[in-house]
């Protein structure tokens, strides 16, 4: 997500904000962004690829919309513990984990199922 005030013709780091935890976009935090501006930083990502990938947990309500590629979907979704309306589908798990991977050699997937 984005700031209230953020000038879209010139977004910085500090603007964007992780959608699960609402921490800002640092050199130090690995960050995915997902449709309309959405972002998972790599310590939310890691939290839920162990419960939902892992731990095959489904956090899923009724009606509930993943914050990254905003469908519902059948699949098993995390949502944040801190906001209610943060939610993230298994598929945006593993694309965003994938991602994770590539961009970022500092990060990586806890637990056997990590992808390749
Ligand atoms: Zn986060
Ligand atoms: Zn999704």
């Amino acid at each position: 997500m984005r700031k209230t005030d953020t000038d879209s013709d010139n977004v910085q780091m500090s603007d964007v904000l992780c959608d699960f935890c609402h921490r800002e976009w640092t050199e130090d935090v690995a960050m995915v962004e997902g449709h309309q501006g959405s972002c998972i930083c790599g310590s939310c990502l890691r939290v839920a690829w162990e419960s939902v990938v892992e731990g095959n947990l489904d956090d899923s309500t009724e009606g509930w919309k993943c914050t990254m590629c905003l469908e519902h979907r059948d699949d098993p979704c995390y949502r944040s513990p801190a906001y209610d309306e943060a939610y993230v589908c298994r598929r945006c798990i593993r694309l965003s984990a994938q991602a994770l991977r590539k961009d970022d050699g500092e990060w990586d997937a806890p637990g056997p199922n990590r992808p390749e």
